[in-house]
């Protein structure tokens, strides 16, 4: 089977397998699932496969011109496009070029592959400029459209594309990839640090290479906590503080709303069970039982419940700026 080199995703991998081994190959996908979640290296094994003209058993053959340029990431017949630099929406003008790019033929391989990155970012218009190309694609042309919120595509896009769905990785896939790339990277898996990548990750296989910069990530894991800590004590700049590690429009609201709540989760359990918690981020256990004293159980609960529901709405498409600043208005006051 294909897709040897990724690890978990095997609904996913037999899938993907068994519609290339039928010749059921359609024109066009849609990855649908978290940011971080493995997506784009699918893709890119997926493509690697349909595009090798000497591919067999399900394989591509590995030797071929177009697999050589595939794994020198120099293929010109296999295209990643997205917002492009400093931009938050996939223009119009860029499914414009793919349009455009599309009518000739591919050079070294039996596919031409565009994968669209962010796909959910496509403004309206993007996404009526690329439904014409959904309509009648040559022959030789693939689509794969890379998306971690489906609500915001076109229903009329969804009815052309065959969607396939990315779930979380269990606690075991994590772990094989962070062994695996501290094998590659010539390092020693520091075992007592596990559970908190478990934790940390949370299903999702990218937080595993941020992890193993882990000097970065206990940098930022202490600045989420520090704000919290400034909100829950009602300190006047902590709302700006936290807003900035947000992000412009809240782009880094994954990462900031998950540790939030992995503290928050710990201070409500250091608050009932005191030293005998077991906690999610045992570095920090001093904090967290000071802070459980100070807020208590039941508003812990209810901040808990605050975050919770704020990143369900932006799970939902609502508007960022506002959701996050009405949560840490909440937060301050609760
Ligand atoms: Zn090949």
């Amino acid at each position: 089977m294909a897709f040897e080199r990724l690890i978990g995703q095997n609904r996913v991998k037999e899938t993907l397998s068994e519609l290339f081994l039928s010749g059921r190959v359609g024109h066009a996908y849609l990855f649908n699932g978290p940011e971080g979640i493995g997506k784009k290296s699918f893709a890119k094994e997926f493509a690697g496969l349909v595009m090798c003209p000497s591919s067999s058993d399900g394989k591509r053959c590995g030797v071929c011109e177009c697999c050589v340029l595939m794994d020198n990431s120099t293929n010109p017949d296999y295209k990643v496009i997205g917002c492009g630099e400093g931009k938050n929406t996939v223009s119009v003008e860029t499914v414009r070029n793919l349009q455009d790019d599309i009518v000739t033929a591919p050079v070294f391989s039996a596919k031409k592959i565009y994968v669209i990155d962010t796909a959910e970012k496509m403004t309206e218009q993007a996404q009526n400029a690329l439904l014409k190309i959904l309509e009648e694609p040559p022959s030789y042309a693939m689509i794969l459209l890379m998306c971690n919120n489906i609500l915001s595509m076109l229903g009329t896009i969804r009815s052309r594309v065959i969607r396939i769905d990315f779930s979380r990785n269990t606690n075991d896939e994590i772990k094989e990839k962070y062994e695996q790339l501290c094998i590659m990277q010539n390092r020693k898996p520091d075992v007592e640090k596990t559970e908190l990548l478990c934790s940390y990750a949370d299903g999702i296989m990218g937080r595993v290479t941020e992890f193993l910069d882990s000097d970065t990530l206990d940098e930022k894991r202490k600045a989420v906590f520090n704000c919290l800590k400034g909100l829950l004590k009602r300190e006047i700049d902590a709302k700006l503080r936290m807003t900035e590690i947000m992000g412009n429009k809240g782009t880094n609201y994954e990462f900031t709303l998950f540790t939030m709540m992995s503290f928050l989760r710990d201070v409500m359990i250091a608050s009932r069970f005191g030293r005998k918690a077991i906690l999610q981020n045992p570095d920090f256990k001093e904090e967290i039982g000071v802070l459980g004293r100070d807020i208590g159980y039941y508003r812990a609960v209810r901040c808990l419940e605050i975050v919770d529901e704020c990143y369900k709405n932006l799970r939902r498409n609502a508007a960022p700026d506002i959701t996050i600043d009405s949560m840490l208005i909440q937060l301050r006051e609760s």
